[in-house]
């Protein structure tokens, strides 16, 4: 028994080298006369897919348009550090009469990527019938749309439809900012037990005009339910929150920052020509130099220390809120005193300021808030919206 070669490393990789078991990959040896035999009692703990490299990057069209357009994403990422090729096959559109994707004959063109690049590839899937079809063409993986995350019928239909498979799993948030719908998706799919499940934070749908998201990142949420599942690997979808190019640094840098275990990027050849999602698409090369950019916090935390780094990464996460509300209250300051200007109404009301101070801080008791500091906390924001209202 010299010259041993072991499981998924050996470069006699053969897919008899893991058998997947009930309890987790059983090991065979390699050994010299060419023969398999089986290491029995070696077992290894089963890895979740999304686990095995940090941040686990998923790249590639928002839809499968043709064979040409999947082929070049896919040569561009071979050996380039992007772990799996993605691209939707049905296209959930807000409004009908939009490009809906190739289905089938799109999975085709995955699969056959698949092979040139030796990459994984995924899809979205929104019913029984769409998971028999990824199934069929043998993906990697699948991922459960926001639309259809809503859904606890649509997420339970999947769940079962995909139940002893060993296919990897993406759960998107739901479209509204609902922790416990979300992780609700996420328990209808740990109740059957797969191996490589993750969720996806692709950001959540509001009417703001003012956001310059797509989709607000609402980063509280995501970091809440890592709480409550901290095993559960989190990706964050920059291209979904962003919906505009010149957002997808800051968002991935972000998502980094905050300890994300992995990002899901749009990429297409020619993304002015994207048949959905343009606006915020790049090519396979900028997506590749955004990667490149980005600072990933390597610093070793002593042992022991991981949840101060941990919770500093919330405090940042909050304060950068608390600085963006605070912004948005001083535009609409500005608004209404140029409201008052315009009829000539006094800019300093007394009632106004007691009814200010009254609120504040009973709302700050219900927060475990002392008076004292929601009362000089608002003192200081009151002032400061009258020099503005007096001084424009
Ligand atoms: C997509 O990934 O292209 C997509 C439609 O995503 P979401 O469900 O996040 O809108
Ligand atoms: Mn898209």
């Amino acid at each position: 028994m010299q010259d041993q070669v072991f499981g998924p490393n050996s470069n006699k990789t053969d897919q008899n080298l893991l058998k997947p078991s009930s309890e987790g990959f059983l090991f065979y040896f390699y050994v010299a006369n060419g023969d398999f035999q089986f290491a029995s009692p070696y077992l290894c703990a089963r890895m979740n897919l999304f686990t095995k490299k940090r941040p686990f990057i998923i790249s590639g069209p928002c839809g499968a348009e043709d064979e040409q357009q999947l082929e070049t994403v896919a040569k561009a990422f071979i050996n380039s550090g992007i772990d799996m090729i993605r691209a939707g096959v049905w296209k959930p559109r807000s409004r009908p009469g939009q490009f809906e994707g190739r289905g089938e004959p799109a999975l085709g063109w995955l699969k056959h990527v698949k092979q040139i690049s030796g990459l994984p590839v995924c899809t979205e899937v929104a019913s029984k019938e769409q998971v028999e079809l990824a199934l069929k063409y043998e993906l990697d993986a699948v991922w459960i749309g926001a639309r259809t995350s809503v859904n606890p019928f649509a997420v339970q239909e999947i769940a079962e439809a995909l139940k002893g498979t060993s296919i990897g799993i993406l759960i998107k948030n739901p479209i509204n900012p609902d922790i416990d719908l979300w992780s609700g998706s996420i328990e209808r799919f740990k109740q059957f037990g797969f191996e490589s499940v993750a969720a996806i934070h692709r950001g959540f749908s509001s009417y703001d005009p003012s956001t310059e998201y797509r989709n607000k990142p609402m980063w509280a949420l995501p970091i809440e339910l890592k709480r409550r599942h901290p095993e559960l690997p989190i990706i964050c979808d920059v291209s979904h929150i962003s919906g505009r190019r010149d957002l997808l640094s800051k968002v991935a840098q972000r998502a980094m920052d905050l300890n994300f275990d992995g990002l899901m990027i749009e990429s297409h050849p020619n993304p002015d020509a994207a048949l959905s999602d343009a606006k915020q698409q790049i090519t396979p090369e900028q997506c590749l130099q955004l990667i490149s950019n980005l600072n990933f916090r390597s610093g070793q935390v002593p042992p022991g220390l991981q949840e101060i780094e941990e919770i500093r990464l919330v405090l940042d996460s909050l304060d950068a809120e608390i600085v963006d509300l605070l912004g948005k209250r001083m535009e609409m300051v500005r608004k209404l005193g140029a409201i008052k200007k315009e009829y000539n109404i006094p800019v300093y009301q007394l009632e106004r300021w007691q009814e200010i101070l009254n609120s504040r801080t009973s709302w700050g008791e219900k927060n475990q808030l002392r008076e004292s500091f929601v009362f000089n906390l608002f003192e200081l924001i009151h002032d400061t919206s009258i020099k503005t209202q007096l001084e424009d």
